[in-house]
């Protein structure tokens, strides 16, 4: 890997961040509080949040296996895919590598922060081969996006060709791992030691039910992580999210009870779309939802509109022309789903 002061902006390496009043002060004894210019009335939520979210941090650290400073916790893993784009990429100068298809936020944040973006598109099964992202990178590639399991295509991309990557390329490698709890393949997360250059994200909006609170993880070396601190908001995880993220984590008996509930209907709703008329092919998927090539994917998705049943029409997406995108959801969602489409073609 390149040296990270060499991959980060200049202008980053430079900077002097913002020393919050929570961030010079971090003792636990005082009682008075005189810092913030925060009101003293209207406990709890009067006081500014932990910047650093040092207890979430332990939480996270423990169930995780990994030390509290590889992670960084964004407003959803979209934040962090921010930070990676505004820390390491000159806008005009510098590009990134992504797989395609994959999720449209890379490419997103790509164009707003002016810094081009290049497609490798995968191959019928879905999958990459690393040598095809390395060739087309060169000294201005910053950054590299897998993800896996992919979305909108749901199944997990080979590890050896992620491992080729981490292996092969001297920037950044971002895994983003949103749907790797209803997967059966191990994190990444456990390789941090091994690549310095890996970035993994994970986020508390799937598998955790949270996707209102807005909490993405980044789990990376300690240098990166600390870029990445230097550059966010003081405050950019609020105290509700922090606190209701603790409450989740005590409960992760929960979330692998609905994770067992979710892959049993993901199943069963595999083999429904199978019998049905309207469907061609069901693509194998490690995620909460699987893509269907259907007979008119466009047809049938303004037909389910109208019946108040929405999902996610992924036609204009490349190598997913004809193609649903189905998210799992109760069982009754999903009767709903399958009686409306029973009726396509009769
Ligand atoms: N990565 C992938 C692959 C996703 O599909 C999504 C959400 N659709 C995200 C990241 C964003 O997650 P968050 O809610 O944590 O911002």
């Amino acid at each position: 890997m390149r040296d990270l002061n060499e991959l980060t902006r200049p202008n980053i390496v430079r900077l002097k961040p913002y020393s919050s009043a929570r961030d010079e002060y971090k003792g636990k004894q005082a009682t008075v509080f005189l810092d913030a210019n925060e009101n003293p009335y209207n406990a709890p939520f009067n006081r500014y949040p932990d910047p650093l979210q040092t207890e979430l941090k332990e939480r996270i650290a423990a169930l995780k296996q990994v030390g509290t400073g590889h992670i960084f916790l964004g407003n959803g893993s979209d934040e962090a895919i921010d930070l990676v784009f505004r820390a390491f990429c000159e806008p005009g100068t510098d590009n990134v590598v992504a797989i395609d298809p994959t999720y449209g936020m890379y490419e997103v944040c790509a164009g707003i922060n002016n810094v081009e973006y290049r497609k490798v598109r995968l191959d019928d099964n879905f999958q990459f081969d690393a040598r095809h992202m390395l060739a087309v990178a060169d000294r201005n590639t910053k950054v590299m996006f897998v993800c896996s399991p992919n979305n909108p295509t749901g199944n997990s991309l080979y590890r050896t060709e992620i491992e080729k990557l981490l292996s092969g390329f001297d920037g950044l490698v971002v895994v983003d791992e949103a749907y790797i709890d209803f997967s059966s393949e191990p994190s990444l997360t456990l390789q941090l030691e091994r690549y310095p250059n890996l970035i993994v994200l994970q986020t508390f909006s799937k598998a955790w039910g949270c996707a209102a609170i807005r909490l993405g993880m980044a789990f990376a070396s300690v240098p990166v992580i600390s870029v990445f601190n230097k550059i966010k908001y003081p405050y950019n995880v609020n105290q509700l999210t922090q606190s209701e993220a603790l409450n989740a984590l005590s409960h992760p008996e929960q979330v692998s009870g609905w994770v067992d509930k979710l892959l049993l209907e993901r199943a069963r709703m595999i083999l429904e779309f199978r019998s049905l008329s309207c469907c061609l092919k069901v693509y194998p998927t490690d995620a909460n939802f699987f893509l269907a090539r259907m007979t008119d994917a466009t047809g049938i998705y303004n037909r389910l509109v109208d019946k108040g049943v929405i999902v996610r029409n992924r036609s204009h997406v490349t190598l997913c022309e004809n193609c649903l995108r189905i998210t799992v959801g109760t069982p009754e969602e999903n009767n709903t789903l399958l009686e409306a489409l029973r009726l396509e073609h009769k």
